[in-house]
This record gives C-alpha cells, structure tokens and sequence, in this order.
C-alpha cells in the first residue's frame, strides 16, 4: 500500500547552548498512522515534537508538516496540527464548556462544546471545572482540546502516565477512535504494552539518535530472528489481567 507523508523530518538537530540533545534525526510519518515516539527520559522525544509544533526553535535540520515548510509557514502548520495545552492554562474559575468555547475563540473556530465533549465521553462534567477532573477525565479533557480547530494531526506527548489500567484502555480507544476519523496521531509512551497495541509504527531515539524505526511487529520479528530467547512464560495470565479481572473494565473516576 502506497502511504502518502504527512510529516517529514530530515537532519533535525536541537542544541540547548553546549548541550547536543537532537542529533540529527529523520523520519516520516505517514497519514492517517500512529506514530510512537518511544525512548528512555531525556531521549529528545518532546524537544523533537514541540519543534514540529512550531513552539520551540530548533537548531538546524528541514521539517515539512503537510507540504508545508516549517521555516517559511508556521502559522500554516499551526492550524492543522492539534496540541495538548499545559494545564496551567485551563483558567480554574471557568468549567469544561467554557474553557473549550475559551480555546475555540483562540483558533477562531466555532465549535459545539457537547459533541466535543461526547467524543471524548465527558458529557456529564459540562460544568465541573478541570481541577475536579479524575486523572483519566483530565487526559481525555486534554485530548478534547487539541481537536478544536479539526487537525489533520494531533501530538500527544505521555498522555496516560500515571493512570490506572482502565483509564490507560479507555484512553486507547479513544486514541483509536480519532484516527479512525483519519486523523494522524503522533505519541510519545514509556509503556511498550501501550505502543505494541497503539502504534503502526514507532521510532526508538535514544540520547538524540533514532535507533530504530518500524512496526512494533517488525522490531520483534527481528529481535526474535536475532536470536534473541526470553525465559518462556510459565503462567497464562499476569498481574495485570488479574487487576482487571477483579475490577472489571469499566471507568471508576465518576
Ligand atoms: P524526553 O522528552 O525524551 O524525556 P526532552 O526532549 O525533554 O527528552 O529532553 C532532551 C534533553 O534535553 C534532556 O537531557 C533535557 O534535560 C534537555 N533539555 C530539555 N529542555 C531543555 C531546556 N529548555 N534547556 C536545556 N536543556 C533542556
Ligand atoms: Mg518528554
């Protein structure tokens, strides 16, 4: 299947004055995808996709978001690129409707707030306010606002750290869910069960450098191939099901 490049990035390099912490990396991402950024902290990961966001300078190196060219169009790439906003903006006094008609009047986009809130299944907080979200409601929350002003992609850096299990699966499906709306996804995630599920393809950068970069399928085809061996799993479940077994599937945070 012929995929079309939504994201190209050649040669990128991000010094912080001496310190080289992108180190000319590329990589494309396809239209339409999840893409994963994974790698341990301090990779690089959220310098390389706040570049792309247009919200940090970089040092050298060309990225093209859409056709469109980073140096020369970046109040373009802005408007079709959705981003998680820090939550210090998310004004206390104001509730969930306010603060997406808020964000919608900085995109100039007209927007229903209800729908928007439906997609991400936060109907029945319209009117509480952020800091009383659960940490899944917050998530969720935070992707609803990057999908304001209708992106062709969204980036999504760590947004299930440090949720519980059910949380981090509801989420994944509403991950799934806005790219089956045929919108590019790019994450960043330290857990692996997350990307192996999540992600068509990911990249493994490593102190500045991509180390890797296929389908999760592929990279463990070839680790496999390598010769790579594990001690084989004895038991048939993990702690994990266990977890969810007993609890069941459903959200607790309401
Ligand atoms: P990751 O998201 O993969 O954990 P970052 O992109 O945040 O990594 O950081 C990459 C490296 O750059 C780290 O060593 C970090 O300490 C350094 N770094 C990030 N932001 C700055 C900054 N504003 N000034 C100086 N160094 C920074
Ligand atoms: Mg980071």
């Amino acid at each position: 299947m012929q995929q079309k490049t939504i994201i190209s990035v050649s040669g990128l390099v991000k010094n912080y004055g001496e310190f080289n912490a992108v180190k000319g990396i590329s990589f494309e991402v396809y239209e339409g995808e999840i893409f994963g950024l994974l790698g341990p902290n301090g990779a690089g990961k959220s310098t390389t996709l706040e570049i792309i966001e247009t919200l940090r300078e970089k040092t050298s190196g060309e990225i093209i978001v859409d056709g469109l060219d980073l140096d020369t169009s970046p109040n373009e790439i802005k408007k079709i690129i959705g981003v998680q906003l820090q939550t210090s903006g998310y004004y206390p006094g104001l509730n969930l409707t306010e603060l997406i008609r808020l964000f919608a009047g900085l995109y100039n986009e007209k927007v229903n707030p209800m729908a928007l809130l439906d997609a991400v299944n936060l109907r029945d907080k319209a009117r509480a306010k952020f800091k009383e979200l659960s940490g899944g409601q917050k998530q969720r929350f935070s992707i609803a606002t990057t999908l304001i002003n209708k992106p062709k992609i969204i980036f999504l850096d760590e947004p299930t750290t440090g949720l519980d299990p059910q949380a981090r699966r509801n989420l994944w499906d509403l991950i799934k869910d806005i790219r089956s709306n045929g919108t590019t996804v790019i994450i960043t995630t330290h857990y692996m069960d997350e990307a192996e599920i999540l992600c068509d393809r990911v990249a493994i950068i490593d102190s500045g450098k991509i180390i890797a970069l296929a389908s999760p399928d592929k990279l463990i085809d070839e680790l496999v191939e390598s010769g790579f061996e594990k001690p084989k799993e004895v038991k048939q479940a993990n702690l994990e099901d266990v977890f969810i077994h007993l609890t069941g599937k459903q959200l607790r945070e309401e």
